[in-house]
């Protein structure tokens, strides 16, 4: 019997459509099937600002919050013909929510603890929500709580699950289920520590959840459900020929979040890829879609650069002078001030004659570095052993990835002749040792034209 656990996000979950797809997805899939839903998009988001304004004191708007979630989602049970079942629930938590933002509110305190039993809402929730849907459709289902399930340090607010108590209860308390026929339906986001104490894994954690489970229960297989239909091979909104990637590794996964392309964040889905579950990311709005299959192993399918992103919005600072080559401790001083003033660096590049540094990081954020940058070089500036340090702004990251490029040689040559008959101009360029991206920092004003230029190199159908 194949065991798959299949995860639903917030879109896929936040309306009728949507929700009458996911019935027919568990529905009309064969074997032992666990379910892990978000919360109702923009729900958390809800949520995080009712702690907020708890915190600052207004209760009242705190309150309102709420109360306009627990209406949104009886309408949302209305809408699918659910009536009373989910409502007391519902009602129940409200009640509860309500109670600790007004606690907050009198204490003009949130901790990471309470934010974490506050924004819990959401998932305890649309698990019921979903469960007596497909209940109501036939599906023996029945709401999971993670938080007797998911065992996890008190890290709260990005709480790191224990694997070994998390199999242990989800062998004690799924399996058994599952042998029965029945599909838990479980809250993502949400777990406890060891004591009960509700944590939540860190934004966008249902992923993370979901792959947790399907290591803690050896599935066959992790499907993602969103709203697309997996990773592409280029932002379709500059590349209209954009097409889905059937199948991409974990590493190429990393590399291209890493670098824009934010369909899932890789790092969650390590749990499965670990344990040699596949992931899948699949469209919940069209579920005959093959989808992207994530895996551990490169996948060998003939191809050089799988995919092109980027990242735009970013300043590029070069420190640069001739009295800096051989000096050892150079770099470091530059990565002490990054460090220092808590600015996190995208891209490095230096050249080897050590002339200069290059490091790419967020815009806003070039003109506090470039200013600490001279502050921590005033004495090699005054000498002329660093002449200047320059802002160029704003820029792009364009990278392209894919492991078909280790070892194939004249692969950083077709880029670089694409970009230039694409009349692309390149600022800067870093090629990671693993050889499965080249990334190159062009201007903002110029990075749809890169992007298309190096989509279009590849592309095996043109
Ligand atoms: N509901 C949580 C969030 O919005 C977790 C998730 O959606 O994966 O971050
Ligand atoms: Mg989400």
């Amino acid at each position: 019997m194949t065991r798959t656990v299949l995860k639903f996000g917030g879109t896929s979950v936040a309306s009728k459509d949507a929700l009458e797809h996911l019935v027919a997805i568990v529905r009309d899939l064969a074997g032992e099937r666990v379910v892990v839903v978000s919360a109702t998009a923009g729900t958390t988001d809800a949520l995080h600002e009712a702690a907020r304004a708890a915190e600052a004191g207004d209760a009242d708007r705190a309150e309102r919050i709420v109360r306009g979630l627990e209406a949104a989602h009886v309408r949302l049970a209305a809408a699918v013909g659910l009536q009373d079942a989910p409502g007391s629930e519902v009602e129940r938590l409200t009640e509860r929510a309500v109670s600790l933002l007004r606690s907050v509110a009198i204490l003009h305190e949130c901790t990471a603890r309470t934010l974490d039993a506050i924004v819990a809402y959401g998932e305890r929730v649309s698990a019921p929500l979903v469960a007596g849907l497909l209940h109501a459709h036939g599906v023996t289902a029945e709401p999971v709580s993670a938080e007797g399930l998911i065992v996890t340090d008190g890290a709260f607010g990005h709480a790191n699950p224990l694997m070994g108590p998390t199999a242990e209860r989800a062998r004690r308390d799924l399996v058994p289920r599952l042998r029965a026929g029945a599909v838990p339906v479980v809250t993502g986001y949400i777990a406890a520590t060891a004591e009960g104490v509700t944590t939540t894994l860190g934004r966008g954690g249902s992923d993370y959840s979901a792959a947790v489970l399907a290591a803690a229960l050896g599935a066959d297989e992790l499907r993602i459900y969103t709203d697309v239909s997996g990773v592409m091979s280029a932002d379709p909104r500059i590349v209209a020929d954009a097409a889905p990637l059937a199948a991409i590794s974990y590493a190429e996964a990393a590399e291209l979040s890493y670098f824009g392309a934010k369909v899932i964040h890789p790092r969650t889905v390590l749990p499965a890829i670990e344990a040699r579950i596949p992931v899948r990311i699949l469209n919940t709005f069209a579920p005959a879609d093959h989808g992207t299959t994530i895996t551990a192993e490169p996948v060998v399918d003939g191809s050089v650069v799988k995919a092109t992103t980027s990242l735009g919005g970013l300043g590029l600072i070069t420190v640069q002078g001739a009295g800096m080559s051989g000096v050892p401790g150079f770099a470091a001083r530059v990565f002490d001030t990054t460090a220092a003033e808590r600015v996190s660096v995208l891209m490095i590049s230096q050249s080897s004659s050590e002339n200069s540094i290059c490091l790419v990081v967020p815009k806003e954020s070039t003109d506090r570095l470039r200013r600490a940058l001279e502050r921590m070089f005033s004495v090699e500036l005054q000498r002329h052993d660093v002449e200047r340090v320059t802002v160029e702004a704003p820029v792009a990251i364009v990278a392209a990835v894919g492991e078909g490029m280790r070892g194939t040689p004249g692969v950083a040559a077709r880029v670089f002749g694409a970009l230039g008959r694409g009349k692309v101009n390149v600022v800067a360029i870093a090629q990671g040792s693993s050889e499965l991206n080249i990334s190159l920092v062009v201007q903002e004003a110029q990075r749809e034209a890169a992007v298309r230029a190096i989509h279009d190199e590849f592309d095996a159908r043109h």
